[in-house]
């Protein structure tokens, strides 16, 4: 099939290479020459997301769409719906912080308290305030930990602000889930994910760990994408606190703590994800070993390249530009047991720190 993708960041290169792998046609669309997807993709259009000549160019040339990411123009996708297996729904709730809360309220998915912060009479301690639209790995967040951050926190002009109960969670969580067109859902094995100033740093699946907390979230998981009759990958994220799994919040799209499952499962999350939009069954995923994924994040993976002495699998997104922040690249980890990965890691992360 000749599938179109919307966003060419590297989980538009990653879907592309399982697309490729699958025998599809790969389009990709993103304003940025060069961008991941550029390197893989088959044919691509370099335009704004939102310029609707562009967009109508992608649906012509392909059978399906997908988008990789959020910041997809909404009208756009409305008015190509059909095309999308995606849909507009999860695009809607995701992009909104207050909106996918109360989503996950009416789903009986237990969340941090939360409401909209509009005054200072809306703010408690301790909490984490987030605009809510538009912040991604922690960008936009605040943390209100005594009175005095309160007196000292201003409103932006023109910004809306959710604020939430900080949660002292034990450890985070992820479950990734691939819905197909004929309603059958499979869950990956459940990363422990680990974040660095907000930005995910490792993602950790000692094994398949079936918990009582792992068990709820897959539970209110697979509420979320048959609700939203999604059909595709998604990921949803969770604070773990003893027994009690509270929701984060969740992604229309392919996830970043499930990159591990390119190599440590017989089937990636961009595998089943283009199975699913294709019209294709999902399979369901089974851990190879003990798996760890570390992200590069504002370094050059050739860096790594050179002096990194474990067997791993290394993915440059191939970037054009290096910045602090940036995602440039992950590693994965394939150990044969979960204290070798424990050993090997933390050796990795004492190197590179
Ligand atoms: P990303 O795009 O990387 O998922 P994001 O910008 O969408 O991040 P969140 O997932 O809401 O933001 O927050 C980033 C991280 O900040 C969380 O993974 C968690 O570590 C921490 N965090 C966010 N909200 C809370 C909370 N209410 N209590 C405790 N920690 C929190
Ligand atoms: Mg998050």
């Amino acid at each position: 099939m000749r599938i179109g993708i919307i966003g060419g960041g590297q989980l538009g290169l990653m879907m592309a290479e399982a697309a490729h792998q699958l025998g599809h046609h790969v389009i990709g669309l993103d304003p940025t020459p060069g961008c991941p997807l550029h390197h893989e993709a088959d044919d691509m259009i370099i335009a704004p997301y939102d310029d609707e000549i562009a967009f109508e160019r992608l649906v012509v040339k392909s059978d399906v769409l997908t988008y990789e990411f959020e910041n997809v123009d909404l009208t756009l996708v409305h008015r190509f719906e059909h095309m999308i297996p995606q849909k507009s729904r999860g695009l809607i709730l995701s992009k909104h912080r207050v909106r996918e809360k109360e989503f996950a309220r009416y789903l009986r998915i237990p969340t941090p308290h939360f409401g909209f912060a509009k005054t200072k009479a809306d703010l408690f301690v301790p909490s984490i305030i987030k605009t809510t639209m538009g912040g991604y790995d922690g960008k936009g967040q605040h943390r209100l930990v005594a009175n005095s951050d309160i007196d000292h926190f201003s409103f932006g002009s023109n910004v809306e602000y959710i604020i939430e109960e900080w949660i002292d969670f034990d450890y985070e969580i992820s479950v990734i889930a691939t819905r197909d067109r004929f309603g059958h859902v499979v869950t990956y094995p459940i990363p422990i994910n680990e974040h660095r100033d907000g930005i995910l740093h490792i993602s950790k699946i000692a094994g398949d760990i079936r918990s009582e907390a792992n068990q709820n979230a897959v539970d209110y998981t697979v509420r979320i994408i048959t609700n939203l009759d999604y059909v595709g990958t998604l990921a949803v994220e969770y604070f773990v606190r003893g027994n009690e799994v509270l929701f984060n919040e969740f992604a229309p799209r392919p996830h970043n703590s499930g990159h591990y499952s390119i190599e440590g499962c017989d089937v990636s999350q961009f595998r089943n994800h283009i199975r699913a939009i294709t019209g294709d069954e999902v399979l369901s995923p089974r851990l190879k070993s003990p798996t760890a994924m570390i992200n590069v994040i504002g370094k050059n993976v050739a860096y790594y390249k050179r002096s990194n002495g474990y067997s791993c699998h290394i993915h440059d997104y191939r970037k054009n530009e290096l910045r602090q922040d940036r995602k440039m690249g992950h590693i994965t980890y394939l150990a044969p047991t979960p204290e070798d990965l424990d050993v090997w890691i933390s050796a990795v992360v004492e190197d590179r720190s």
